[in-house]
Formats: C-alpha cells, structure tokens, sequence
C-alpha cells in the first residue's frame, strides 16, 4: 500500500485526505521532518503559500521535503503547494528569507488571476484522463514561464499550464480535493508507487 502524507500546517488537509484515501494511498499527516521518513509521496495542499513558509521554517521543513524529493518520494503541489514547489516565484516579495521546496522548473506569480477571475471553475482536458477533470481555482498562481525542459504540461486554462509534471512531482494550479473527481489523486498515488 502506498504510504502518502500531507503537509499539515495550515490549508486544504482533510481534503486531500479524503480524496488519497479514496485512491487506496495510507495516508498520515506531516508537521515535521522526521515524520517524512517511509513515505512514498506528500501532498502540499493549497492555502496560504507565505503562511506554510513561515510555520515551516522553525524546522526546515521544506529543505527536508527536496531532499526526500531528491531520494525519490514524490510531491504533489497544488495552488500554494505550487508556489512552494516552483523553482522561481516572480513576486518573491511576501516569500523572501523563507526556505521553499522548488525543483518544479517553471515560474509562478501568485494571485495571479487578479480581480477578473478571481475564483474560478473550468473542465480540463488533462493528458492521460479520458474525460475532462472539474478545477476549482481560488485565488490561483499562474504558470508564467517553463525553464526546464523536464516539465511537462498536462493540462491548460484560457491559454496557460494549469497542471505540469516534472519527474515526481506533480503540480497543479487549481485544488483537486474541492471536487469529487479523484483521477489526479490517482495519478498521484500511482506515480508515487513507480
Ligand atoms: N494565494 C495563495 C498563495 O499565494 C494560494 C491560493 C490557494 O492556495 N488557494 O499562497
């Protein structure tokens, strides 16, 4: 059984809980680096990027989470998790002096869909599901740039990657917990059982 944990300091937790559980994952919750150890994948939920960061810090938490990255386990970011797994955040600003995971080669700017589109829905056409996926998008980063060629888009929104991969991790700018669609949920527990 594929042991998956989700980062539990703030954010969508429960969730992304339900929906790995669903998938056939045993699932735990992960506030410190010692409680990484034997996991095949953790979940970094969406929420609040800078508020991770900051509960994060006092036990590195997130340079603990890239080097078990590093040793194989695979990470799924989404929304703040994305922010936190990218390897440049363009408006580094509320971010700056606080460790991130990174090693997602793309850049992000966070609440980047801004006043017009601030929450929104969409269906998804996501390589390798064979009907379109529901997204919830709140206050979404956006993709802006791709700097690894490694990085593979798996599915776009008015005209920009919503969802990439890159090796182990898996990355979405939307929030797949919100919808009782678990097919990127199950992509994930099977790319951290490979
Ligand atoms: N705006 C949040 C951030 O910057 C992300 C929003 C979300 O995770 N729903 O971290």
């Amino acid at each position: 059984t594929p042991q998956i944990g989700v980062l539990a300091l703030q954010g969508a937790v429960a969730e992304h809980e339900r929906a790995l559980r669903a998938t056939g994952a045993e699932v735990r919750k992960v506030r410190r680096p010692s409680e990484l150890e034997g996991l095949d994948g953790l979940v970094v939920p969406g929420g609040e990027s800078t508020a991770m960061a900051r509960l994060a810090a006092p036990v590195h938490l997130m340079p603990a989470i890239r080097q078990r990255l590093d040793d194989g386990m695979a990470v799924l970011g989404t929304c703040a998790g994305l922010i936190l797994a990218a390897d440049t955040v363009s408006d580094a600003e509320a971010l700056k002096g606080f460790e991130r995971i990174r090693g997602l080669g793309v850049v992000v700017r966070r609440n980047a869909y801004g006043s017009q589109l601030n929450s929104f829905e969409d269906h998804l056409d996501v390589d390798g599901l064979d009907s379109p996926l529901p997204a919830v998008f709140i206050r979404a980063p956006i993709i802006e740039d791709i700097t690894s060629a490694d990085v593979e888009v798996l599915a776009e929104s008015h005209g920009n990657p919503v969802a990439v991969r890159q090796g182990k991790i898996l990355a979405a700018s939307f929030h797949p917990e919100l919808t009782p669609d678990f097919r990127l949920h199950q992509l994930f527990t099977d790319l951290s059982s490979e």
